[in-house]
């Protein structure tokens, strides 16, 4: 089995596809867990469901795709992002709609729970602790946990009696699924924020996690995005992944 997990893809195609292309070229994918908030941000919502709903898919709700379909409000989300989600929401077809309102909060898939933000808040809480994730750890029922929100890739190893630490992982970097419990983050798809502006992904092959960064044609995203109007400050933000 080889599964592409992906989070944050935030509505940039040229990333997304980028990320695909390079999993595939890895070898078949049999299927794709997106860790949510899909859409956002970017210029082509509907094109990224699409993609992802091309491939064998599990995909759980973020904050974003909460917002796009209107079951959640925009109050907690800053202006920039409040203006896209608004934009978003204009744009997707009532079945893009219905994709994003039917999204779980979380998802289990053999051995890995599947969350945007944390099992304490599933949407909301940006999981960047040791103290947070030993709350996660004691929330989890299956010995690893994936999430999304932060944008950061990490994993973190549970340290029996001790604090967990988070660690950033690097492109290319492999780790062994055995004993030990874990919570990793695969970065963001369409809006890296680790001052590493090319895509990021894992990839699952059997027991061994792998996480990879992609370059992908940053200027059609922003150019989209400058088409479309959308607040200039997420327009450069894809330019130093921050
Ligand atoms: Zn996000």
């Amino acid at each position: 089995m080889r599964i592409a997990i992906v989070s944050d893809v935030h509505s940039n195609l040229p990333a997304f596809e980028s990320v695909m292309r390079a999993a595939e070229r890895r070898g078949a994918v049999d299927a794709v867990w997106s860790l949510g908030d899909l859409v956002g941000y970017g210029p082509q919502p509907g094109e990224c469901i699409a993609l992802l709903r091309r491939y064998q898919h599990v995909s759980v709700a973020g904050n974003h795709d909460l917002a796009a379909c209107g079951r959640m409000g925009t109050e907690e989300f800053n202006a920039a992002a409040a203006v896209a989600a608004q934009w978003t929401q204009e744009r997707l077809s009532p079945q893009e709609r219905s994709y994003l309102e039917e999204l779980p909060a979380t998802a289990t898939e053999g051995a890995f729970t599947l969350v945007h933000g944390s099992l304490r808040e599933p949407v909301w809480e940006y999981l960047l602790s040791g103290e947070q994730a030993l709350v996660q750890f004691e929330l989890q029922s299956t010995p690893y946990s994936a999430v999304g929100h932060s944008h950061l890739p990490f994993v973190c190893r549970e340290e029996p009696g001790g604090m967990p630490r988070l660690r950033p992982a690097a492109d290319g970097e492999a780790v062994e699924l055995g004993d030990e419990r874990l919570i990793v983050n695969p970065g963001s798809v369409g809006q890296p924020r680790d001052g590493d502006p090319r895509a990021g992904y894992a990839l699952l092959e059997d027991a061994t996690l792998t996480f990879h960064r992609v370059e992908y044609d940053i200027e059609a995203t922003q150019r989209a995005m400058d088409e479309a109007d959308l607040p200039v400050w997420l327009i450069e933000r894809l330019s130093v992944g921050r």
